[in-house]
């Protein structure tokens, strides 16, 4: 009996519940089980796990279903809050990038005439645009340490996130 023979007889034991093997198969798998042991003892294992498997009833209750549609549907809430806060964060970028252009455009139109009026060196017009650049920056900077509280507060979020949801159903 050669090592083939035993591959082939486990691949038979296995095949033969779920698929339909062929009775020439059949028949010199009942032959070598008889001559083999090994592959006898293998049936008796494989046909038992079978029996235990079978006996243990996998169904999923109804509770553990709706645990599972629960976890689900936080997580595709949490996706959401995600994608959401991402827009937020894009927008603010945005009006954070419009502010300095035109907070430096400001100064580059008036600030020739601001430097007359207050009587300031005119050397200083053209550096005041990287000032001006940066002041919505500062501004902004100052409020949020003015007021700690953080805007993007996570139950906000989620109020918004559920609001997109119930647009998409
Ligand atoms: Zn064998």
């Amino acid at each position: 009996m050669t090592n083939h023979d035993h591959e082939r007889a486990l691949d038979l034991i296995m095949r033969r519940g779920p698929e339909q093997i062929t009775a020439p198969e059949a028949a010199w798998l009942e032959s070598h089980l008889a001559a083999c042991p090994q592959c006898a003892q293998y049936v008796n294992d494989f046909d038992n796990t079978g029996r235990l498997l079978r006996s243990v009833a996998i169904t999923a209750s109804p509770r553990l279903v709706a645990a599972t549609q629960q976890r689900l549907r936080a997580r595709a809430l949490q996706m959401r809050e995600q994608q959401t806060r991402m827009v937020l964060i894009a927008i603010s970028f945005c009006i954070g990038a419009m502010s300095s252009a035109l907070s430096a455009w400001l100064w580059w139109k008036f600030g020739g005439w601001a430097v007359e009026r207050l009587s300031l060196p005119v050397s200083i017009v053209a550096p005041g645009i990287f000032l001006f650049l940066l002041l919505p920056a500062v501004v902004i900077a100052a409020l949020m340490l003015a007021f700690p509280q953080p805007v993007f507060e996570s139950r906000f979020m989620a109020a918004l996130a559920r609001e997109r949801e119930g647009d998409n159903q």
